[in-house]
């Protein structure tokens, strides 16, 4: 596949987030090579190139890290989303080291931050990530846990199994992680056999979970459909939802797994750091 990648120049770092449980989010990148078929960013994407060949093209914020360490001494301290529009660890930052760079300026400046990301490259930070365990978590996305699956959504994305592994990385170094299972789309990654594995390997990591279904966007839509995905399934079915929820929190109560929607998150990652607090 062809690939391109242009350096463009970052105006701010942090912006402020639209997400209830965020201060700040923090994209080094624009595009995203992983490719997803239901990527809500294509829609959110201000680079052209990026927008019109989805998993093609990257416009790297060269700038960013020297724009982030005029902002961290300036601005309120608070909790930073790194990877709220693209992954901040795609394979661009194997060379760029841009994510590695601002990561290590808000922790080393008093900013939290939660990473979300489908990329074991995430690994290579740990030296930084172990020395503010308490500052930091690190979210692992798991669509399924099949290859073949993941390449019909996610085609440019690691495979399951090597996120697995980071997982247990992260958990042997007592990072604070959590697996987003998700996005469930009706027929394809909400049977048993992908619910019981994501929740039984949450219980081997001790770690928690955060589910959400799959979110009809514009271009997202066309992609799945391109891709082969029946639009019924793409389509709004609260019953379902219903019945996939009860079976998640079902298996991981037995479990012993701490499980949530993601429409909950926000009021447990609140009450997590209202604890802290008081
Ligand atoms: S990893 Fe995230 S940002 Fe990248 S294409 Fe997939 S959904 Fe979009």
């Amino acid at each position: 596949m062809m690939i391109s990648v242009k350096e463009i120049m970052a105006a701010r770092a942090l912006s402020k987030s639209g997400l209830p449980e965020l201060d700040y989010s923090l994209n080094p990148y624009l595009g995203c090579l992983h490719a997803c078929r239901y990527c809500f960013a294509v829609d959110f994407t201000s680079d052209r190139e990026a927008r019109e060949s989805w998993g093609k093209h990257v416009a790297v914020r060269s700038n960013i890290a020297s724009v982030l360490g005029r902002e961290v001494v300036r601005m309120p301290r608070g909790l930073v989303g790194i990877s709220t529009i693209t992954d901040a660890y795609q394979p661009v930052e194997g060379k760029y080291r841009l994510t590695r760079q601002s990561i290590k300026l808000l922790l080393e400046n008093g900013f939290r931050i939660t990473v979300q990301t489908k990329s074991p490259l995430v690994r290579r930070d740990l030296d930084i990530l172990s020395g503010y365990r308490g500052n930091s978590d690190v979210g692992i996305t798991l669509t399924c846990l099949s290859r073949d699956k993941s390449d019909l959504l996610e085609p440019g994305a690691p495979s399951p199994d090597s996120r697995v592994r980071a997982l247990e990385e992260l958990s042997y170094e007592k990072i604070n992680s959590w697996i987003f299972y998700g996005p469930i789309v009706r027929g394809f990654n909400d049977d048993p056999e992908t619910v019981n594995g994501i929740v039984e390997i949450s219980r081997a990591l001790n770690s928690r979970i955060i589910f959400d279904r799959y979110a009809s966007y514009h271009s997202a839509e066309a992609m799945m459909v391109a891709s082969g995905f029946d639009r019924n399934s793409l389509s709004h079915d609260s019953r379902w939802w219903s019945d996939v929820s009860t079976r998640i929190l079902e298996e991981a109560r037995k479990r012993g797994v701490m499980a949530n929607s993601q429409s909950e998150e926000w009021k447990n990652t609140t009450s997590l750091y209202q604890q802290k607090l008081f």
